[in-house]
């Protein structure tokens, strides 16, 4: 099976995850330190924090803008359930907004209706959780221009988008937001192993953030409430958790780091193949949009159904038959029954819709070989014409 994406692993990578096995330190030593700078340097923001995954970025992010019951947050329709389940943790509420049809990402139209109709019945999000689909950002400065009208706070849920460019600057600066997310899942562009991050320019959410990733406690003499007892002394100020990162995997991470540019400059190679040997077929390819430099998480193809005789379901499968692993990213989150409970009805989000009816994700990823990319065309022609 080809999968539709995976890790690349280097010698170096894993010597070294072994250097850290045989050092004193398996957590909280100075490689998840390193891991934040070079993650900082990279995008431009002052901070970067550390977790163990992307979810708990997403976590701490909805802790540190101090979501909370009653309080509302908007996120796309089409997204990893993740970027709405950081809102629940907290006891918001969440909703959903419709996808851009070129973009996938949120429609910048709907989210404007959106906001009006929010403002007349008196129910503004706090935060807008924004998702970079497939590594192309959102249109960010529409969203920013909105957020000062309506006053909603920023999270960008750049799992997908470590590496993408926006208006020419790295994804990730939080130039036009407060905080942005990335995962290092094994199939996104870089990999720990399991875990995440949260950068921000902003020094108090970096402080919250991190408190909330690590009990709540702090040994900071500035944070505390009394003076020290002694030199063992620590203070627990806020309730947090424990969402911190390994020595083990922050050397993987930081090693992935330095392999970053060739990550994505083997993406755009294999985009601009895709691009250029599946255009004679009866399928919509990933567009790209002004200002953009995607980081290609994914490449999703989206089925000319009325060009075609079989249907969606079967398409997939007998790409799946024939050895090409590929997906499906993603089912509108309120499709889930989880998600039911709260009243959303299908037909909430018609475009996220009509996007679940013909998607498909197909292989992208680092150690992909011209060989095996030829071997996915001809099996994605061969599905198609037959
Ligand atoms: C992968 C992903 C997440 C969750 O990342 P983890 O590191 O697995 O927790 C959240 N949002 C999106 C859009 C993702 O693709």
């Amino acid at each position: 099976m080809i999968p539709y994406g995976r890790q690349d692993i280097s010698q170096d990578d894993i010597d070294a995850v072994v250097d850290v096995l045989k050092s004193d330190y398996l957590t909280q030593g100075n490689i998840v330190p390193k891991f934040e700078k070079s993650l900082s340097d990279f995008t431009n923001a002052k901070y970067s924090v550390v977790v163990n995954s992307a979810t708990s970025a997403l976590h701490i992010a909805c802790k540190a803008l101090e979501v909370g019951p009653g309080d509302m947050v908007w996120t796309s329709a089409i997204t990893f359930v993740a970027s709405a389940n950081c809102a629940l943790y907290c006891g918001a509420n969440v909703d959903f907004v419709d996808i851009d049809s070129n973009s996938y990402n949120i429609c910048i139209k709907s989210l404007t209706k959106k906001l009006e109709l929010a403002r007349l019945s008196g129910n503004l999000p706090k935060v807008l959780i924004p998702v970079h689909l497939s590594g192309q950002s959102c249109d960010m400065k529409s969203i920013f221009a909105l957020s000062k009208e309506y006053g909603f706070a920023i999270l960008e849920d750049a799992s997908h988008a470590i590496g993408g460019m926006y208006a020419d600057e790295p994804v990730g600066n939080c130039k036009f937001s407060d905080i942005a997310v990335f995962s290092f899942h094994p199939v996104k562009i870089i990999t720990s192993g399991e875990g995440g991050a949260a950068l921000t320019n902003n020094p108090e959410l970096d402080k919250k953030m991190r408190l909330f990733a690590s009990h709540g406690i702090t040994r900071n003499t500035d944070l505390m409430e009394n003076i020290p007892d002694g030199a063992w002394y620590y203070e627990q100020i806020s309730l947090g958790s424990n969402y911190r990162m390994t020595e083990i995997q922050a050397a993987l991470g930081l090693n992935q780091m330095s392999r970053i540019d060739a990550f994505i400059q083997k993406r755009h190679e294999i985009a601009k193949r895709y691009n250029d040997e599946l255009k004679h077929l009866p399928l919509t390819l990933p567009e790209q949009e002004n200002e953009n430099y995607s980081s290609f998480h994914l490449y999703i193809i989206r089925l000319k159904l009325e060009s075609i005789k079989k249907s969606h379901k079967d398409i997939f499968e007998e790409l799946r038959n024939e050895g090409l692993g590929v997906n499906l990213h993603y089912i509108p989150v309120y499709h889930h029954p989880y998600f039911k409970r709260f009243g959303f009805k299908k037909g909430y989000c018609p475009e996220a819709e009509n996007y679940y009816r013909e998607a498909i994700s197909i292989p992208i990823y680092f150690s992909l070989s011209d060989n095996l990319q030829k071997q996915a065309i001809e099996t994605i022609s061969k599905v198609l014409s037959a």
